[in-house]
């Protein structure tokens, strides 16, 4: 399994659609500062579920979308498109390519996708959760992530280790039929 493609629509400062190809192995994306690439970092979690506007570096959700600079309108959503090989069936999933997008409105939640259907992020985070990806799996390390990892609580390490078990997506299931 690994990353073919990641499109994005409004996302940030990608106000015109860009997708990125990636190979498997190594790939580094370079730039001045300023230019985007984190954003296509942030791009990348969010389209896997991630809910905290503090992780994607904004104040609010909506902040995902394309604010307009002095010479281009603000757009009013932002879309990302991940495609995942899964020729491996790394993903429980019956498909060799593996399509997830995360589309945002100004006025309104997410809408999730899984191979062209419309999906739940539960479906989403399911989907991703065994296979050593997605939002919580700590696959993306970001600035001063390490630190706070070698610092954690025994309850947090706890978590990591339950994710890397594969259990947390049962616990998270249990969570939700409790508080129906
Ligand atoms: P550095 O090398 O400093 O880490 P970077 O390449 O990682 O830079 P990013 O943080 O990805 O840069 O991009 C920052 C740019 O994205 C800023 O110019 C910021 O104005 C722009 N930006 C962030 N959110 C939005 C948004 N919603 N709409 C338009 N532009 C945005
Ligand atoms: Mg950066």
């Amino acid at each position: 399994m690994y990353l073919k493609s990641l499109t994005l629509k409004g996302f940030k400062s990608f106000a015109s659609a860009t997708t990125l190809n990636f190979e498997p192995g190594i790939t580094c994306v370079v730039g001045p500062n300023g230019s985007g690439k984190s954003n296509v970092v942030d791009a990348l979690s969010w389209v896997m579920g991630e809910q905290g506007a503090k992780s994607l570096r904004g104040g609010k959700m909506e902040d995902v979308i394309f604010a307009g600079t002095s010479g281009r309108a603000p757009l009013g959503r932002a879309e990302v498109i991940l495609t995942i090989d899964n020729t491996d069936g790394a993903l429980p999933i019956d498909y060799a390519e593996v399509t997830i997008s995360r589309t945002m409105f100004r006025n309104g939640g997410s809408d999730y996708e899984i191979n062209g259907n419309k999906a739940r992020l539960l479906d989403v985070q399911e989907l991703l959760s065994d296979s050593g990806i997605g939002r919580e799996m700590h696959v993306i390390v970001g600035q001063g992530q390490l630190d706070s990892i070698l610092q954690a609580t025994p309850e947090m390490r706890r978590g990591f280790i339950e994710e890397a078990a594969g259990v947390l997506k049962h616990r998270k299931r249990k969570e939700k039929a409790l508080r129906k």
